[in-house]
């Protein structure tokens, strides 16, 4: 995108994400929904698409980009950005990375337009950290001109509202090399969506089961060639690591402004809290913290659009600032004291919102392993 068009956009979604979003947080709390006016206007503003590319009515950002836009999405409650994080990241990335002209023609256009909701369908109950293990599997049809789908995923992200599903499935052999990807369509028969989790936060955003039970789809559902389906979910996620990296950066710095607002205001003993020097310390730790994982991401963005590094950067900086973000918000429970343990105080709301982060989209264990991985091959 032109710099100038950037910028413009830039400005808008963040008064749009400061003045609009924010003051409605306690409802996405209290409802568990995101209110349909702010779903209008994030559809006007083209943020179901933001990473989906321009030819398919998406904004076509490159990597840079996204993770300076996602900053400023990052700054409202995590559920807001979800609503069209997978059609951006992990679901629509496997369509734009691997789908054939025919699939990305269908779906792209109505994933950016926000017209339809995308998920990703990889996790089994005990296939998680270790997704090559999954057992759902495809068994070509008796024609011989489909295939079968019969299993059964869970914490599916967007789950009770998708129109469409990525599914990786087994198609022949055990490992990573039997799994291939299909297109399965909301009400196909044998398609059936569990009730919505309960989650420890962020409500507004939700998850659930997802169950296959003979689901025949044609072949021209499959994504990319079979066998290739855990290579197309490795590439979705390492994309979707880096925009995850982002959105704690900017949930990190919303967390800290609250911070170093009740500091200012907040007395005690005659002074404001802010005054005193181990309060200080908490503040200086954290704004510390949230400046390297900024800076992390910026580099590992650039190193990701300039081809020089697709794997490792993108675990770093999700490594790092899902754990950043951790203990952002755990200090500005403390500083807050006992107001910080209160329902309805934004950062106790945050303190649980971001504990997720250091667990989907492979969890801070697996991202240490990636990168070990890497430096030891
Ligand atoms: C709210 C939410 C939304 C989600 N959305 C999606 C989604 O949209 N699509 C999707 O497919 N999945 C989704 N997930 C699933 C998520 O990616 C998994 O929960 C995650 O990858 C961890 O898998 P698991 O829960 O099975 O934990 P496990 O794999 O059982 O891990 C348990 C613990 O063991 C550790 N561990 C496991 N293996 C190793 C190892 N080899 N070495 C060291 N430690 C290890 C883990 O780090 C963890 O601490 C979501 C999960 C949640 C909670």
């Amino acid at each position: 995108m032109e710099p100038q068009d950037f910028a413009d956009v830039l400005k808008a979604v963040r008064s749009f994400v400061r003045e609009q979003v924010v003051p409605r947080e306690e409802e996405i709390e209290e409802t568990d929904a995101i209110p349909e006016s702010l779903r209008r206007t994030s559809r006007d503003m083209g943020l179901f698409g933001y990473a989906l590319p321009e030819e398919y009515g998406g904004l076509g950002l490159s990597l840079s980009e996204e993770v300076r836009l996602v900053f400023e999405l990052g700054y409202a409650s995590p559920a807001f950005r979800s609503m069209f994080g997978t059609s951006n990241g992990i679901a629509g990335q496997v369509l734009v990375n691997s789908g054939t002209p025919e699939q990305k023609d269908a779906w792209l256009p109505r994933l950016a337009s926000g017209e339809v909701i995308g998920a990703f369908a990889l996790t089994e109950s005990e296939a998680g950290s270790d997704p090559s293990t999954l057992t759902t599997t495809a068994v070509r049809d008796g024609d011989g001109d489909g295939y079968v789908i019969d299993g059964a995923k869970r914490f599916i992200t967007n789950a009770p509202e998708a129109d469409v599903f990525m599914v990786f499935a087994r198609t022949g052999g055990a490992g990573s090399r039997g799994i291939s990807t299909f297109l399965v369509e909301k009400g196909a028969d044998g398609l059936r969506i569990g009730p919505a989790d309960q989650k420890m936060g962020q409500r507004g955003a939700h998850t659930a089961e997802v169950f296959f039970d003979g689901v025949r789809v044609p072949a021209d559902a499959m994504v990319g060639t079979e066998g290739t389906g855990f290579r197309t979910a490795m590439a979705s996620l390492a994309h979707g690591r880096l925009s995850i990296a982002a959105v704690c950066v900017g949930l990190a710095q919303r967390i800290l402004d609250e911070t170093v607002a009740y500091a200012k205001e907040r007395s005690q003993g005659g002074r404001t809290i802010g005054e005193y020097q181990l309060v200080q310390g908490l503040i200086a730790d954290s704004q510390t913290e949230l400046y390297a994982g900024r800076s992390m991401v910026l580099e590992a963005a650039r190193a990701y659009d300039a081809g020089e590094d697709t794997k490792l950067g993108p675990s770093c900086a999700k490594y790092y600032c899902s754990e950043m973000v951790g203990r952002v918000a755990d200090r500005a429970v403390q500083v807050y004291g006992g107001m910080g343990y209160m329902r309805g105080v934004a950062v106790e709301r945050f303190y649980r919102d971001v504990r997720l982060f250091r667990i989907y989209e492979g969890t801070s264990q697996i991202q240490q392993l990636v990168i070990a991985r890497n430096l030891l091959r």
